[in-house]
């Protein structure tokens, strides 16, 4: 059966308290062989000690009846038992510690403030109204008891040895201690109260969050899924569309006029772009529901070759000059190597893209203590410092880059995002402004050896 964040809040809290009277009867027991033992101090031993079998007797059942409470099936019954259960165990422990203080000396037994840890605990427990009407109990048993003494309708057990004269005939003794000690108590309710009422509901507001995230990364994990199913989709049938283009262009099923051919040639050249979109999109939405469980590793320098033969434009095809300042001994990444390559295929055709003929590239990287830093250095359009935070949005192309570029999905820099983060890496970029050339930076955990 599941039970109810309070409910199972309440019973830990139950159990707990039935754990503290174990330690509190031993407690009992020691201090009453000690007192009278060592210290010589006349008790009445044998009814304390009885006092102490009686709690061990409930605290017993206690256990048992904790064990039954949890069998319970019905919703909301578990909580109402708890609480009606907390309330009688505080009960009964209060009686249990008056009669002790009873047999202990009455107002004379510095161990009267021992209720206090009663309150607090009553406090954390329950609610403000139970804590109150406890102490109200408290306070009423131990001047009743105290009264009783004064007025001889029970014994008063003289503590001798330990204090001079008889308190419990002391009047304006006897006012005082109920006085300061009611105050005490009601003081105590207040502050645990308030303190245990702030910390409840600031764990609720805890939950309430956590379920709020839970529940928004189940949709967004839903939506990933329903993006994905529908760009496999509309990607299955641009590929085909994009096919029976190139049959028609091609003459196989007919003669095409040039005016034609060159209508066929410009769907086809939208058809690629919309391809290309469309994967990317499909690429971002699989990096997303994506999580890096494998620990792979991947060589940098292997990866970067193989990224630069995969381009489609490449930094020769503009006269650019690459240069590459490698480690010779570079630890290798932690990362999948297709992953890796995509990272950087996306860096580097960026970086041919933005930077105009006979413009350079420098690809270097560093050994760090647990990281590689890898440095992509252009001497491009570079980017405004107003977009520096905006470029690494989804769709987003700057101003500057889409004159010089006209189609562009504004997708590559989020999926090197979001590759990056996916192994525990981050990626920035660095620029002086436009025209001044861009540096974009990502580091990622390497093979620790
Ligand atoms: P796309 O290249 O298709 O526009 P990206 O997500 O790869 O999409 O890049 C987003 C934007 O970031 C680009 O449109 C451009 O404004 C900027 N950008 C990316 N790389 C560079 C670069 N090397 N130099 C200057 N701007 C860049």
């Amino acid at each position: 059966m599941k039970y109810t964040l309070q409910e199972e809040e309440l019973i830990g809290r139950i159990n707990w308290y039935i754990n503290l009277r174990w330690i509190a009867v031993c407690g009992v027991f020691l201090t009453v062989l000690f007192v009278s033992k060592f210290l010589k101090i006349p008790l009445h031993t044998t009814p304390l000690y009885t006092a102490t079998f009686i709690i061990v007797g409930y605290n017993l059942l206690f256990l048992l009846y904790t064990k039954k409470l949890l069998k319970s099936k019905k919703p909301g019954e578990v909580l109402k038992k708890a609480n009606y259960f907390a309330n009688v165990q505080i009960s009964v422990d209060l009686i249990s510690l008056t009669a002790l203080i009873h047999f202990s000396g009455g107002v004379e037994n510095p161990f009267i403030f021992y209720f206090i840890f009663h309150i607090i605990v009553v406090s954390i427990l329950l609610s403000r109204k139970a804590s109150y009407l406890q102490a109200t109990l408290a306070i009423f048993l131990f001047s009743g008891l105290v009264e009783l003494e004064y007025f001889r309708f029970v014994p008063h057990i003289c503590l001798k040895g330990f204090i001079k004269t008889d308190l419990s005939q002391d009047k304006i003794y006897i006012l005082s201690i109920i006085f300061v000690f009611a105050t005490t108590l009601y003081i105590s309710v207040s502050m645990a109260t308030s303190i245990s009422q702030r910390l409840r509901q600031r764990q609720r507001e805890l939950t309430l969050a956590n379920e709020r995230l839970i529940e928004q990364d189940r949709l967004k994990s839903e939506y990933v899924q329903y993006v994905l199913r529908v760009s496999h989709d509309i990607q299955e049938d641009l590929s085909s569309i994009q096919s029976c283009l190139k049959v028609i262009s091609a003459g196989f099923v007919g003669d095409v006029d040039k005016k034609q051919i060159e209508m066929i040639k410009r769907t086809e050249y939208r058809t690629s772009t919309l391809l290309h979109f469309v994967r990317d999109v499909l690429g971002l939405s699989r990096l997303k529901s994506f999580r890096a469980l494998e620990k792979k590793t991947t060589s940098l320098s292997e990866a970067i070759q193989s990224a630069l033969m995969s381009m489609s434009i490449r930094p020769e095809d503009k006269d650019i000059k690459l240069e590459l300042d490698l480690p010779t001994e570079l630890s290798k990444v932690k990362i999948d190597e297709i992953n890796l390559k995509e990272l950087l295929v996306n860096l580097i055709a960026n970086a041919t893209k933005y930077t105009p003929k006979k413009g350079e590239i420098k690809i270097s990287a560093k050994e760090e203590e647990e990281n590689i830093l890898v440095e992509i250095q252009d001497t491009g359009i570079g980017v405004s410092p107003e977009n520096i935070d905006k470029i690494f949005q989804e769709f987003y192309r700057a101003d500057n880059a889409k004159a010089i570029e006209r189609d562009g999905t504004g997708l590559g820099l989020p999926i090197a995002k979001q590759i990056v983060q996916n192994y525990g890496g981050s990626i920035w970029v660095e620029s002086e402004g436009e025209g001044m050339g861009s540096k974009f930076c990502f580091r990622l955990p390497k093979e620790v050896k």
